[in-house]
């Protein structure tokens, strides 16, 4: 099977459940849904919610005969590490615009190695990515480029992780679907695709209440439908965007220890972490089938060497 037809007929990732003693003393099946493990190749970044809202983004690019594909993040950003692979693997140029000042990382050396032409921008220009003369003077200057948003949300992306919801339920009869919430792209496509009952609940990394706004805006703008099916919850960001708690990093090792199934302090581990919490305060009906979205993002704690 060539690559583009492994892409739009992948096999489902994983679904495996977790076995704790408290939680079937409650009544509750959890289970993680396994994205990290999408790729075939192992360490791949171009995986988790970044391959689902990526996925409809390259084959469009293809069927338009794109050849460059430009998009926006931060100098650890899991979207620009899963834009420059899946470009090396699927024959497209990359270009990441890149907050702040040049630096060196991990993320940023494989970005490179996968092809990827770095510009580096300020942080008051950086601000500016959404709005239209800016991203008309970004297509002046690289015409060929075919321009996909931070964290890869639009329009397309919403609708891989439709599918992704629709696969999960394919595999359980889950009550409820839990994702981290970034931009809240994910969570926004996810709750497109849930059937009678099932709800999606989202976790914000970030601190302040926006996100709920933001999977709203998402909605309105993508969909034009309104959905009553979900919810976020704000409490759980540990400080901030990428700040870590102890109780966060004592929670990556016992996790890992129980399933072994390694987390990444931004952002799954602070999903599995909120869950984790909200089952010892009985927010889940007894009965319920929850699924925990491992949404990847492991390339991010490589360590520097
Ligand atoms: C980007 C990312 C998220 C957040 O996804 P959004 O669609 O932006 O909300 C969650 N988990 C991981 C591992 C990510 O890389």
């Amino acid at each position: 099977m060539n690559l583009w037809t492994k892409l739009k007929q992948h096999k489902p990732s994983p679904l495996v459940e977790l076995e704790v003693d408290a939680w079937q003393e409650k009544e509750l099946k959890v289970y993680v849904k396994r994205d990290d493990l999408l790729s075939p190749l192992p360490h791949d970044p171009f995986c988790g919610n970044k391959w689902r809202k990526l996925k409809y983004n390259l084959l469009y690019a293809q069927a338009q005969g794109i050849d460059t594909l430009l998009s926006f993040g931060g100098a650890y950003s899991n979207h620009i590490a899963a834009l420059a692979s899946a470009g090396r693997q699927f024959g497209f140029k990359t270009i990441g615009i890149i907050r702040g000042e040049e630096v060196e990382n991990h993320t940023l050396r494989q970005a490179r190695k996968d092809g990827m032409l770095l510009s580096f921008i300020d942080r008051a220009t950086y601000r500016r990515k959404k709005e239209a003369n800016f991203l008309a003077d970004l297509q002046a200057t690289y015409p060929n480029a075919y321009i996909i948003p931070e964290g890869g949300t639009n329009a397309l992306a919403l609708e891989g992780c439709k599918e992704l919801a629709e696969e999960i339920q394919t595999q359980v009869a889950a009550t409820h679907i839990c994702s981290a919430c970034g931009t809240g792209g994910t969570l926004a496509g996810m709750i497109q695709g849930l059937g009678q009952g099932v709800k999606a609940l989202g976790i914000s990394v970030l601190k302040g209440d926006f996100m709920r706004a933001e999977v709203e805006t998402h909605l309105e703008q993508f969909t034009k439908k309104t959905y009553n099916n979900w919810e976020v919850l704000e409490g759980y960001h540990h400080g901030g965007y990428a700040k870590k708690t102890q109780a966060l990093l004592d929670f990556i090792d016992a996790f890992y220890g129980q399933h072994a199934i390694q987390l990444e302090p931004i952002y799954t581990a602070k999903l599995f972490y909120a869950i984790d919490q909200l089952i010892k305060e009985d927010y889940f009906p007894r009965g319920s089938k929850i699924v925990m979205l491992h949404s990847g993002g492991l390339q991010g704690i490589i360590p520097e060497v």
